[in-house]
């Protein structure tokens, strides 16, 4: 996501780096470009307008820094104007003071909006909540059947309509749900509402009777990222015929302008609240302005990298790979290929390297990153002997052809991963004994 815009950043930015002084032409000029940037990364032209000159207000005005140099000044403030079009501070989810706390879903059909329930409900789940999904999208065939999928995925309760019971009445089916919520003691309720192709008044009407039967804390309006400035006038339609408080976006994965979550807040006066990044339920999170701000201008998302190490690894876990790491001792291909698996189970590789900063800079062979080859690795260590694992120097020529066979890849790759792991096991023994990591400040090269 947005990395049209974040090279385009990036190249003004590196133009300026050899100033020592800004001009008010230098200004004008680099105003200029980031206007286009943000045009071509699909921003809603108002927005554009406003976001310029704010940026060229602040960049003339007196706020000369002793510390920066100009072009990191420039990054300063154009960091400061992104946060703040993305809405400034989080803005998290605000549960009801007596439960259960109402969340309702609208948006058009294949907006992400089934999805998005299980990703959300999953979501709250892991906080200790407990959820109930709700069907009252009961006019795409289907639609009740998926929810019931998500909401088992996610571990989740589903209230859908019982045949005679509020059948093809979905504001029924909200209203009886909220009492099922309330004897069943869960504290969320996520309704689930129909979507069409296109915006039209009897879609509005349905869920503006929903929202009027069940009060709801939240309504979240849930847009495609994908489909650039249309998001700006649907998310208006849904101002005008439903109102919500807050937006999801979805599809950011496939969004490389960003136009969409640079627009929407600003023409809409509403908070992106969530964003969704992928097909899987994982691939879920709250919005969080700043830390998005820093991804498009390439300063890396180290917050979010931490909190989802966090989330995969268990502290122990954590401790004991730690330990191994620090003493250096007995480290063998069985620990490499744990250590492996956990940085495996965080996510595609490509997306942990993204949010590193200055890897937008090597986004061609970041791309080229394939998680594949780490089951390949994974399925090498998996074909020797134990032995072997814990005394890698077995491994001989006759070992080596076995080993490949077994595994299904040519012997030079076989030897190419012992040679990388003899490499990797010196460098613990370096560290372990002080010497720092050759190459790296303080290391021996
Ligand atoms: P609904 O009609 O609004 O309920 O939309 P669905 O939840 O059925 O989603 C429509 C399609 O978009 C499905 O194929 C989903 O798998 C897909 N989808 C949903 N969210 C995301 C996302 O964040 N990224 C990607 N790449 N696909 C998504």
């Amino acid at each position: 996501m947005f990395e049209t815009l974040s090279d385009r950043l990036t190249s003004v930015f590196s133009s300026l780096r050899s100033k020592g002084r800004l001009s008010d032409a230098d200004i004008d000029a680099t105003c200029r470009e980031i206007r286009i940037a943000l045009l071509e990364a699909d921003v809603a032209l108002a927005v554009v307008k406003d976001f310029v000159a704010r940026i060229k207000e602040r960049a003339r005005g007196a706020e000369v820094s002793q510390a920066l140099n100009p072009a990191q000044q420039v990054v300063k403030i154009v960091n400061d104007e992104l946060i703040e079009i993305l809405g400034g501070e989080t803005r998290r989810l605000r549960y009801a003071k007596t439960p259960p706390t109402v969340v309702m879903l609208a948006g058009l059909q294949g907006s992400g909006k089934t999805t998005l329930a299980g990703k959300l409900a999953k979501w709250l789940r892991d906080q200790g909540h407990a959820p109930l999904l709700v069907a009252c999208d009961l006019q795409r065939p289907n639609a009740v059947q998926q929810l019931s999928v998500m909401a088992e995925r996610a571990e989740v309760a589903v209230f859908a309509p019982e045949p005679g019971n509020g059948v093809g009445d979905p504001v029924a089916v909200a209203r009886q749900s909220i009492e099922h919520a309330r004897r069943q003691q869960h504290d969320v309720v996520i309704v689930d509402t129909a979507g069409r192709l296109g915006i039209d008044q009897e879609l509005m009407r349905q869920a503006a009777d929903i929202r009027d039967a069940i009060s709801p804390d939240e309504v979240l309006f849930v847009v495609d990222a994908m489909i650039g400035q249309d998001a700006v006038s649907t998310a208006q339609a849904f101002m005008d015929g439903v109102g919500f408080d807050g937006v999801v976006l979805t599809k950011l994965d496939g969004d490389a302008r960003g136009g969409a979550a640079l627009s929407v807040r600003h023409v809409t006066g509403r908070p992106i609240m969530f964003a969704s990044t992928g097909e899987k339920l994982a691939d879920f999170d709250a919005f969080h302005p700043d830390r998005m701000a820093g991804r498009i201008l390439d300063m890396g998302d180290i917050l979010t990298l931490i909190e989802q190490a966090q989330k995969t690894f268990d502290e122990q876990e954590a401790a004991k790979m730690a330990e191994k790491l620090v003493s250096g001792d007995g480290f063998t291909l069985d620990d490499f290929l744990e250590q492996m698996m956990m940085v495996r189970k965080m996510g595609p590789i490509k997306n942990l390297l993204g949010m590193m900063p200055g890897m937008g800079q090597m986004r061609d062979q970041l791309n080229q990153v394939d998680d594949r080859d780490l089951d390949r690795i994974a399925a090498i260590i998996r074909s020797m002997t134990p032995g072997e694992r814990q005394e890698p120097k077995l491994i001989n020529g006759s070992r080596r052809a076995r080993i490949a066979k077994g595994s299904g890849v040519t012997v030079t790759e076989v030897s190419g991963l012992v040679v990388r792991f003899f490499e990797a096991q010196k460098m613990m023994k370096r560290m372990s004994q002080g010497m720092g990591i050759p190459g790296m400040p303080g290391g021996r090269n």
